[in-house]
C-alpha cells in the first residue's frame, strides 16, 4: 500500500480484527453457551482490576500489558496532568468506574493510562473523559499506542467514508465494482447517529519511532479535510458470540 502526501497518516487497518480473534483455536463453540473470544489462557478476574505489574514497571507499562497493547487487546489514552502517585490513584479510580473497562493502570512514566475492555463491551473516550473530570485531560498531541476506533460524523455513507479513508492516508480503488461492499465491510456505519467507525492501529515501524502523525490532533485534522468530523474514539472489547439458543 503506498501512501502519498506529507499529511499521510501511517496507520494500518485492523482488518476484521474481531473476526480474527473469533478464530481462536482454543475457543470451542458449545451449543447454547455464551463464549468470549480473544481472552488469554487465564480467565479475566471479575470487575475492574489494577495491573500491579505496570505499577512496578520502569516505563509504567509491564511487558505483558505492552504485548497486549501491541496485539490490540489493550488500549492506551495519553493524559495530561498525571504528576503524582495521588494523580495515578485518582485516574485509576475513575477508570475502574467506567462501564466496560476491565484491567487498567495509570502512570506518570507512561504519561497516560492503559486498559482493557470486557468482552462485548464498548467504551468511548468521551465516557473516560467524563469520568476523569477536568483535572486529567486527554493529551491530543501525544503519540498514540496500539489501536482504537475512530468515530467519524458524516461517514455513514460510502462516498464520505472513502474521503475519510483517503484523508487517513489510504489508497482506495474507487473504480472497483466491489468498492461499496468493501467500504461497508471496513467502516461500521450507524445511520441513526450518522457516524462511521474506522478501526485503526498505529503499529507501524514509523509510528513506533514517533515519526508518524499518530496523535488525536493529527487524526482529527486529517478527517477535517473532508466534510466529516472526528467526534469520538471507541475501544472495543472482544466480541461475544452466542451459539445456539
Ligand atoms: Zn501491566
Amino acid at each position: 500500500m503506498s501512501r502519498g502526501g506529507a499529511a499521510a497518516v501511517l496507520i494500518t487497518f485492523v482488518l476484521g480484527g474481531v473476526q480474527a480473534r473469533a478464530d481462536d483455536p482454543k475457543a470451542e463453540p458449545k451449543k447454547g453457551a455464551k463464549l468470549t473470544f480473544g481472552e488469554d489462557d487465564e480467565a479475566p478476574p471479575p470487575g475492574p482490576v489494577r495491573c500491579e505489574d505496570c505499577k512496578k514497571a520502569e516505563t509504567g507499562l509491564c511487558a505483558k500489558c505492552a504485548k497486549k497493547v501491541d496485539s490490540q487487546h489493550f488500549f492506551f489514552v495519553p493524559l495530561k496532568g498525571l504528576k503524582t502517585a495521588e494523580d495515578e490513584a485518582a485516574v485509576e479510580k475513575a477508570l475502574g468506574g467506567v462501564e466496560g473497562i476491565q484491567a487498567f493502570a495509570a502512570s506518570r512514566k507512561l504519561k497516560g493510562a492503559v486498559f482493557s475492555v470486557a468482552g462485548g463491551k464498548h467504551v468511548l473516550l468521551s465516557a473516560i473523559e467524563k469520568a476523569l473530570g477536568a483535572k486529567f485531560e486527554t493529551d491530543r498531541k501525544a503519540r498514540l499506542l496500539g489501536s482504537a476506533r475512530l468515530v467519524v460524523e458524516g461517514a455513514n455513507e460510502v462516498t464520505p467514508a472513502i474521503a475519510v479513508l483517503e484523508a487517513l492516508g489510504f489508497e482506495v480503488d474507487k473504480k472497483s465494482p466491489l468498492i461499496d461492499k468493501a467500504v461497508k465491510k471496513l467502516v461500521a456505519m450507524d445511520q441513526e447517529k450518522k457516524t462511521g467507525s474506522f478501526n485503526v492501529s498505529w503499529l507501524t515501524a514509523e509510528a513506533k519511532k514517533g515519526k508518524a502523525t499518530n496523535t488525536l490532533d493529527a487524526l482529527a485534522a486529517a478527517v477535517a479535510t473532508t466534510k466529516c468530523k472526528l467526534v469520538d474514539v471507541g475501544f472495543d472489547g472482544p466480541a461475544e458470540i452466542s451459539f445456539g439458543k
